[in-house]
């Protein structure tokens, strides 16, 4: 099974930090900043390509959530979507990223 739905049905230990009906965060195991929490639905889609838009409005209103939980007002908020872009787990998660100055955002 895809490891996020194992995340999502609790199946693997994570540092979950806010969860609802459709959504869950959890702390990056691999932080690239001092806060680095993954989004992701708990139906699992593989990326944005394949999200409904309804979907990505429940995932949004989530992330809105997790900032405010997370007590920070500015961060980077990223989807990889294909192998190309850097994706590596095929569940649709969004990265919050901060917690220091993130700079340009590619090379
Ligand atoms: P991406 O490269 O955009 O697909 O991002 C996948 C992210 O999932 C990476 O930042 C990984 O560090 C993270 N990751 C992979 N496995 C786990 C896990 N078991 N718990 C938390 N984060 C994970």
């Amino acid at each position: 099974m895809c490891i996020f739905c194992e995340i999502a049905n609790k199946n693997i230990d994570s540092k979950i930090v806010y969860e609802d009906d459709f959504c869950i965060a959890f702390n990056d195991v691999a932080p690239a900043a001092p806060t680095h929490v993954l989004v992701i639905p708990k139906q699992h889609v593989a990326n944005v390509n394949e999200a409904s838009s309804e979907l990505l409005s429940r995932i949004m209103q989530a992330v809105k959530e997790v900032v405010k939980a997370l007590g920070i007002s500015e961060y980077r908020l990223i989807s990889n979507c294909g192998e190309s872009s850097g994706q590596t787990v095929f569940h649709l998660h969004f990265h919050i990223l901060g917690g220091k100055n993130l700079g340009k955002l590619c090379d």
